[in-house]
């Protein structure tokens, strides 16, 4: 057996979506295939605008840089995150304040922000791990107590629900992710989403290198020129056509996904039992989108001798994030020697991912299952 832990799922159809762009030749971003993508995702997830961007990395920036951050200003946010989120915030003159998750749903502890929120906070981002939302509606009645922006880093929530709103929705900015390692992929994009419309206004100069050419393709302007700080964050046609095809098979991807999660839950329960391990909690409150499957072990020695022991079995079974409160650049660069995160460190030690992807086959699942079974017992 070889099960690798992730492979990208394409669709059929992605090589003729490719064709037709590239016999099109317009081929640069932000063309029609882009808008066709952009409007199916307001659509799909209710939301007034979607902007497509080169990654869920640029997308951040961009929300960051809209938020016209000052020296001194803070953004609260999860050390248990990738590095995008803090990188972003630095980039755009702010200061990472690194705060706790909760144990359970591994998402942004709220009381722990309620503590390091203050007259300096300019924004809260949350992180929906695994595709599970934090807790908004306490996030989000904290930031407007503190007049902050509540920017969502959804890069692994498409098509997940906090009571009902899709995730990247629910804050003033939310940021998605289609990295080949997420639910729907094009290789590199991403995409910015709000309801406000000058925040979106000004994301597509930021996005077109701080040029009003947006306004200038819809005939607002007869000429367009450099009017705000900008970078080049519009993602190629070629890639939004294959981003297009995902969208066709949504609900399909996530069904198979689903189906994959509750088989690891059912053929693991025995073993939360046994108290060997413990399964992933998705809150009533919120409809994954199951994209990460892990288990959390009771220490680092017995969640690596599992990563050992699956790796020789054939299963490309992985661990996650290092927490960047105790990275070599938040230690060296950012001070942060002193900062105690204990439930974030407890996580990252104990926290083992399993494969899932739309191809993993059945029999491949309960192989995994009984290798897991077969090691811990
Ligand atoms: C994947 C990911 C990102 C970055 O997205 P890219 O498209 O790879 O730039 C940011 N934040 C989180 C939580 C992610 O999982």
């Amino acid at each position: 057996m070889n099960i690798p832990f992730n492979k990208p799922y394409l669709s059929g159809n992605v090589l003729a979506s490719i064709q037709h762009v590239l016999d099109s030749g317009k081929l640069s971003g932000d063309g029609a295939v882009c808008k066709t993508v952009e409007r199916r995702m307001e659509l799909l997830f209710h939301i007034r605008y979607t902007l497509l961007t080169t990654s869920g990395t640029h997308a951040l920036e961009t929300a960051m840089m809209l938020l016209g951050l000052q020296s001194g200003d803070e953004v609260i946010t999860p050390s248990f995150t990738f590095v995008s989120t803090a990188n972003a915030i630095i980039r755009c003159g702010g200061k990472p304040v690194f705060c706790e998750i909760n144990g359970r749903t591994l998402t942004m502890d709220v009381q722990d922000v309620e503590r390091k929120i203050s007259s300096r906070t300019k924004a809260i981002v949350p992180v929906h791990y695994a595709g599970v939302s934090a807790d908004m509606d306490e996030l989000c009645a904290l930031a407007h107590t503190h007049q902050c922006m509540v920017v969502e880093d959804a890069a692994q929530g498409v098509n997940a629900r906090y009571k009902g709103k899709f995730l990247g929705t629910i804050g003033d900015l939310g940021a998605y992710s289609f990295h080949d390692t997420k639910n729907y992929i094009c290789g590199e994009g991403g995409a910015l989403l709000t309801n406000d419309e000058p925040l979106a206004r000004r994301a597509e100069i930021i996005r077109e290198k701080g040029t009003n050419r947006s306004n200038f393709l819809r005939g607002e302007v007869d000429k367009y020129t450099w009017v705000d700080l900008g970078s080049s964050y519009v993602l190629s046609d070629i890639l939004a056509a294959v981003l297009n095809d995902q969208l066709n098979e949504l609900d399909a991807i996530q069904q198979r996904r689903e189906k994959i999660h509750r088989a690891y839950i059912a053929g693991l329960t025995e073993l939360e039992q046994l108290e060997k391990l413990r399964l992933p909690v998705i809150p009533e409150y919120c409809a994954s989108n199951y994209h990460i499957f892990y288990v959390l072990l009771p220490d680092a020695a017995q969640r690596n001798r599992l990563l050992t022991k699956l790796k020789e079995a054939g299963v490309g079974a992985t661990f996650h994030y290092i927490p960047l409160h105790s990275s070599p650049y938040a230690q060296n660069v950012l001070g942060l020697k002193d900062l105690k995160l204990p439930v974030t460190d407890t996580v990252s030690n104990s926290l083992l991912r399993l494969p899932l992807y739309p191809q993993l086959a059945d029999d491949q699942v309960q192989y995994v299952i009984e290798q897991v079974k077969k090691i811990l017992r």
